[in-house]
């Protein structure tokens, strides 16, 4: 891991900041109009949302040739979503960024409302920018797109209360939306209008790198930011390369303006007792990094330590988003190539295989470090009975700062059950289910056509369901019910009906739509429980008729004949003898009437054909359409 440092360095780095932060407030470079209500509470406080759009407006009007400020839409309570677009490159809309080969970078702050930082960084970068332009503007070489609050009905939910684990500002906005949706699990169901808002923005602008600027939850150290890529769920190694090099140069960076970033968010493996040491999650599509990625791009999830004065966080936040439009401004066009190249790849992906979720290997219980790290930390206790409560508890003496010399758990590989071959030709959606999927096609620019002819005895693969693999969670994520299943694909045949959907895997979106539509993904549709009724029981044979049916069979009744066919009555001596020789032999078949009944009644054509069958199926076949 990156960016550990001793002692002394971080002492430095904290007379470095106080000078850059003592500077910034010292000599404000902006009319007073143009001050946030951060500045001038001297970080004590964080502005209403209607300084954000004052704010947007007010430097589109003063900057026209610079800035454009948008509306990408509302949120579920009505509120305006802005995003600022600004560039001094001349391009101003997504057709003149893409024309020019421009890379665009997009910030968004304030999904989790309370971890405001991002706002007031963005806002105060931007004018500063624009008011003073630096030596060096990274803004001739890119459009940076913001969008200062993403959970607007959230940051308009102010309480002193709201995060408990975070110092400052004064009042802090609400995690979830008006809906209580948590806008950083939602990337890949969108269930919100302010996802699906952004999700279209994304589509038009298409941003080479998203920042997603948080605050974490609690963890008490020195380290004053992390940032976290997952650039192993992309499926180009060349897009890999590039964004395993962005992160050290942004680390770097990050650094050199006096702060001490860590690589990835780390996790406590004991809560009590932070030497016991640290481990990296493997995240999942949900969040915007990976999204991200699963675009053929660079997603970066940044996080401002909670425990640190807001004017602190500001700061950090600022410098990071300095970092990163530098970084881009240096690397960006040859990034864009390698992103653009990664979706030519990405067109290719037919048959290939692929990885679509992995886990760290301590969850396998493998627990062999992969390193180890020296974290600024703190002296603390482990209490064997804390005062007050009892119990094993935790107290960091901040007093007393050290460094932890921690073991790294950061073994990261895929999930063997989520390993899947891609198919030739694509996903078809049968006609029955296009009024579920197609709106999550839409939402992700996903390319699909839909038939206007049936295909006849088409060859394709099934995915057969393992039944006692299927698990429905017990409790709600994100108000839905996730269901979890395994199985494989199988060949074969089947008339699909027109009006069906068909959804090429020859297309650069290819790694999403398979992370859509492929059952065992961590984001699938299937995952989300958008399929649930296929795999829930809806009829039953009664018992009597089970009776009467094994009866009939074990009798070899002329009736099994006229209600089953005459295979299955022709059957029926041999299968008399394989019972009595089971019933002779097999104690345990003799003593379990549940398993003597199924002996017969398997025998039977099913009665429910579509229970337990994933409902979407995939074809090696490219079909071709009629213009
Ligand atoms: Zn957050």
């Amino acid at each position: 891991m990156a960016g550990l440092m001793n002692q002394r360095f971080f002492l430095l780095g904290v007379l470095a900041f106080m000078v850059i932060a003592f500077d910034a407030w010292a000599q404000p470079k902006s009319d007073a109009s143009e001050m946030l209500v951060a500045e001038t509470s001297q970080f004590r406080r964080t502005g209403p949302y209607a300084e954000v759009e004052a704010m947007c407006q007010t430097l589109a009007k003063k900057h026209p040739e610079f800035v454009r400020c948008l509306t990408l839409g509302h949120t579920a309570e009505g509120r305006h979503l802005v995003a600022l677009v600004v560039s001094r490159t001349g391009a101003l809309t997504p057709a003149q960024a893409k024309r020019a080969g421009i890379p665009v970078v997009l910030a968004i702050g304030g999904t989790h409302a309370g971890e405001i930082d991002g706002k007031d960084a963005g806002l105060m970068l931007i004018r500063d920018m624009l008011n003073k332009p630096l030596a060096k503007d990274p803004l001739k070489h890119q459009v940076f797109l913001f969008v200062p609050v993403f959970n607007v009905d959230g940051h308009e939910r102010p309480s002193p209360f709201n995060r408990p684990n975070q110092n400052g500002p004064s009042l802090q906005g609400e995690r979830v939306t008006a809906q209580r949706i948590n806008l950083n699990r939602d990337w890949m169901l969108g269930q919100t209008s302010e996802m699906n808002a952004m999700l279209q923005f994304i589509s038009q602008w298409d941003p080479l790198v998203t920042l997603d600027l948080h605050v974490t939850d609690g963890v008490r150290f020195r380290h004053d930011v992390s940032v976290s890529m997952s650039p192993m769920f992309g499926a180009d190694d060349v897009l890999q390369e590039v964004s395993d090099k962005f992160s050290v140069d942004l680390i770097e960076r990050i650094q050199a303006k006096g702060h001490h970033p860590l690589d990835f968010t780390p996790v406590l493996l004991d809560f009590e007792n932070p030497r016991a040491g640290i481990m990296r999650d493997a995240d999942a599509p949900r969040f915007s990094h990976v999204y991200a990625v699963l675009r053929n791009r660079i997603g970066v999830l940044v996080e401002d330590h909670a425990w640190d004065p807001y004017a602190h966080r500001v700061q950090t936040s600022k410098d990071v988003l300095l970092a990163a439009l530098e970084l881009v401004a240096a690397q960006g066009r040859q990034i864009l190539r390698a992103a653009l190249q990664a979706d030519d790849n990405t067109e290719k992906m037919q048959s290939e295989v692929v990885a679509l979720d992995w886990r760290n290997m301590l969850e396998l219980g493998l627990n062999i470090p992969t390193g180890q790290a020296e974290l600024l930390g703190y002296e603390y206790t482990t209490h064997a009975s804390a005062p007050v409560v009892g119990g094993r508890h935790i107290t960091y003496h901040l007093d007393q700062p050290v460094v932890w010399t921690v073991p790294v758990y950061s073994d990261i590989q895929p999930v063997n059950e989520a390993i899947v071959n891609l198919p030739r030709g694509g996903y078809i959606i049968p006609v029955g289910w296009t009024s579920v999927v197609l709106p999550y096609l839409q939402k992700h620019g996903i390319s699909h056509h839909v038939l206007s002819q049936p295909l006849k005895n088409l060859t394709l693969q099934e995915f057969h369901v393992d039944e006692d693999s299927i698990r429905f969670e017990t409790q709600t994520f994100q108000g839905r019910i996730r269901t979890s299943l395994e199985g494989e694909w199988m060949p074969a045949q089947m008339d699909i009906p027109p009006g069906s959907i068909y959804v090429p895997i020859r297309q650069a979106r290819a790694l999403l739509a398979a992370h859509l539509l492929e059952p065992v993904s961590p984001d699938s549709l299937s995952r989300w429980g958008l399929f649930n009724t296929a795999y829930e029981v809806t009829d039953h044979i009664s018992n009597h008729r089970q009776l009467q049916i094994a009866q009939w069979m074990f009798g070899q009744d002329k009736k099994i004949r006229e209600g089953y066919g005459a295979n299955l009555h022709r059957k029926l001596p041999d299968l008399k003898r394989e019972y009595q020789t089971r019933m002779d032999r097999d104690d345990r078949f003799r003593e379990d009437p549940e398993q003597r009944m199924d002996f017969w009644i398997r025998q039977i054509p099913y009665h429910d054909p579509t229970f337990n069958k994933y409902p979407i199926v995939r074809t090696d076949r490219v079909i071709t359409l009629q213009p």
